[in-house]
This record gives C-alpha cells, sequence and structure tokens, in this order.
C-alpha cells in the first residue's frame, strides 16, 4: 500500500491501539489499527476476513503493513475511518438513548451488514455498540472482525475448534453454555445492541461479574428484558432477536423483512409510562427464571457424572462455569470490555 503518517491516537481496544492516518501524495484520511506484531493475532484474523469483505454496512479494508517504530515490529491494518466513534459513545451523547426511529435506521444497516457477513458463511461473533462505528450522519457500520469465524463448509478443523469468542453480556445461551457460536448468537447480540440503543446499557446491566453473568444467561432460562416504553413492533422484534433456542431464532434475512425493520410497514410509536431501564441486578424481580430441576441437580451432584442421561453438554458447560469460579484452569479464551483474556484464563 501507499505510503502513511500515523496522526494522533482514536481509540484503544483491548487488543490494538487505532490512529488517525493520512496517506502520502493524497488528502486520504484513514484509520490504523495497530498491534506489536507479536501479538497481533486478533488483528491479523480481522485483516484476513475483512480484506475480503465489501459492503456498504462494514467498514471498509484499505490495506495492511508492517512498520517499525521505536525498536518494536507493529502489524498495521488500515481501513475507512469512521469520523463519529462508536454507536455506544453516539448514544452516550445523545444522553444515554435514541428515538425509537434512530434505532429502528441503525438496526437496519447492522441486519444489512450481518446478513452480507452471514450469506459469506462468517459469523462476526462480537456485535455491540462499541463494534458499530458511526461514519456519517446516520450512517453506521459493523467494524473490529478480530472475533470474527468462518462456518462455512470449508472451514478446517482448527478453525472449528477455536475457542469461543465475545463479550459476555451479548453472548446468546449456546454461547455462554459453550457450545457454539453459529449466525444465531450474532442476532441474539443485535438484539442486546438495540437494547443498548434504547436505554444506553448492556443488557444484564449488573454484568460486573462475567461469570455469573454466562451462568445467567446459559442456565438460568431468562433473556434480557425487553424496555417496555419500546412499541409492540420494536417488543415483537426483540423477541425474535433473544429467542433462547437458536433453531427458534429469526435470521437475519428473516428480521430484514419484520415489520420494525421494514420501510414499507408503517411505523407506530407506542409510548408507555414505566419506570425501567435494563435490568440492574440479578436479583431484579421476575428477571431471572431459574431452572429449579438444574439448580437442584447441580448441588445435589456437584461433581456431574458425564454419563448422567439428562444432559452431558449442559452439566459439561456448567462445570466448566463452576470451574471458572472456583480458579482452575480453562482453555475458553474470551475478549472482555476492559479485560485482556486473549489467552487462556487463568484465576485464582
Ligand atoms: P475490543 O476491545 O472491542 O476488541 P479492539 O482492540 O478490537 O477492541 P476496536 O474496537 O476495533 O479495537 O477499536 C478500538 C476503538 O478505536 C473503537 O472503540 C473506536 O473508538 C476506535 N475505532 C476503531 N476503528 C475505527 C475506525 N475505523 N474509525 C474510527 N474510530 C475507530
Amino acid at each position: 500500500m501507499e505510503p502513511w503518517t500515523r496522526g494522533p491516537t482514536i481509540g484503544r481496544g483491548s487488543s490494538a491501539t487505532v490512529s488517525i492516518a493520512t496517506a502520502h501524495g493524497s488528502d486520504e484520511i484513514f484509520a490504523v489499527k495497530s498491534a506489536e506484531l507479536s501479538k497481533s493475532e486478533f488483528l491479523q484474523t480481522e485483516q484476513q476476513i475483512l480484506s475480503t469483505l465489501s459492503s456498504p454496512s462494514i467498514i471498509a479494508y484499505k490495506g495492511c503493513s508492517v512498520s517499525s517504530e521505536k525498536g518494536n515490529l507493529v502489524y498495521n491494518l488500515c481501513m475507512e475511518y469512521a469520523p463519529g466513534g462508536t454507536l455506544s459513545d453516539e448514544v452516550h451523547r445523545r444522553g444515554g438513548w435514541l428515538k425509537e426511529a434512530e434505532i429502528r435506521s441503525y438496526t437496519r444497516q447492522i441486519l444489512i451488514g450481518l446478513e452480507y457477513l452471514h450469506s459469506h458463511g462468517i459469523v462476526h461473533c462480537d456485535i455491540k455498540g462499541h463494534n458499530v462505528l458511526v461514519a456519517g450522519e446516520g450512517v453506521v457500520k459493523i467494524a473490529d472482525l478480530g472475533c470474527a469465524r468462518r462456518v462455512d463448509h470449508e472451514v478446517s478443523n482448527a478453525d472449528r475448534k477455536r475457542p469461543i469468542a465475545g463479550t459476555p453480556v451479548y453472548m446468546a445461551p449456546e454461547v455462554a453454555r459453550g457450545e457454539e457460536q453459529g449466525f444465531a448468537a450474532d442476532l441474539w447480540a443485535l438484539g442486546c445492541t438495540v437494547i443498548e440503543m434504547a436505554t444506553g446499557k448492556a443488557p444484564w446491566a449488573d454484568g460486573s461479574d462475567p461469570v455469573s453473568v454466562l451462568y445467567q444467561i446459559g442456565f438460568l432460562n431468562g433473556a434480557p428484558k425487553i424496555p417496555c416504553f419500546m412499541s409492540k413492533q420494536a417488543k415483537d422484534f426483540l423477541s425474535k432477536c433473544l429467542k433462547r433456542d437458536p433453531l427458534e431464532r429469526w435470521s437475519a434475512s428473516e428480521l430484514l423483512s419484520h415489520g420494525f425493520i421494514d420501510e414499507s410497514e408503517l411505523f407506530t410509536e407506542e409510548s408507555g409510562t414505566c419506570k425501567m431501564g435494563s435490568p440492574t441486578s440479578v436479583l431484579d424481580n421476575g428477571l431471572w427464571e431459574w431452572d429449579t430441576a438444574d439448580e437442584e441437580e447441580l448441588e445435589k451432584n456437584p461433581n456431574p457424572n458425564p454419563t448422567h442421561e439428562r444432559s452431558t453438554s449442559t452439566f459439561s458447560a456448567l462445570e466448566r462455569i463452576r470451574r471458572l469460579s472456583e480458579g482452575s484452569t480453562v482453555t475458553w479464551s474470551m475478549r472482555m470490555d476492559g479485560w485482556d483474556l486473549d489467552e487462556d484464563w487463568v484465576t485464582g
């Protein structure tokens, strides 16, 4: 790619730093996401995927390079610059919530990007307000494909066995249980992002303890609370995104034809009067429906027998979460806001 000059830093994530850059010999401004070459695995995965994509709803790829800076080799991924920052920034700038018409428009654009990704056999794996960028007035684009994975039939076994990735509070139940991370998981995360746009908070607002959040999402049969002030259409849309069974969850194409998104449908705003936000505590009434059978069984049988008839995968996943909380080493890697857990998580 053409030589370029690095400008000021505009963002930092768990795996990389993002700066503005200008191309030599032109006025073009773009964004450069950089990480030390030896720690650039996520960034290189992102480059491999981003470089194959072209959609108005996905941040555009501009090239990659390795530079030598202050004695270090640095891997750089160059991409379209989004001057508005992240969708989460936009929600906060706007006072913590967006109007439903705006939510609808942004959701449509994210869905167009997801439909494109899914039709190319790619799961994003980390959809959330922080990973959607505001590229212009009213224009949003999906970014940060560092966790993305290919799930089509040509995928190698190594790729298929790649550990689960993402941000716990946006994880679908099947992901929280460590079972699978397919296209449907992105639609659950989209539902969580819609709630974020409406309330300014991630779902499961008391998400400070990832182990408890994963347990709640994976095993307590609940779903994020749908804001009661949203229109019927929006609530129905969310209920389709937040189906606990990934087979029942609507696909990106199906959601694009939902009345909440479909431009041809009449938009009806229903304003309710209710005190609400996202749940603030796991103890919020009616929010978590315990599957008491599972709970009792876990208590009676803290060392589940893997040959147990009822649900081996449930128990092995429960056991893994329990071991996580007890400080054992688990080979389940994740990236979390503000935490760097790219490698095996060793606690305690
Ligand atoms: P995460 O911790 O979410 O995995 P990351 O290390 O993958 O983060 P990004 O989320 O891609 O990094 O980028 C970090 C921040 O940099 C973003 O939150 C955003 O503020 C900014 N940023 C990233 N890409 C762009 C872009 N193309 N244009 C403008 N700002 C950007």
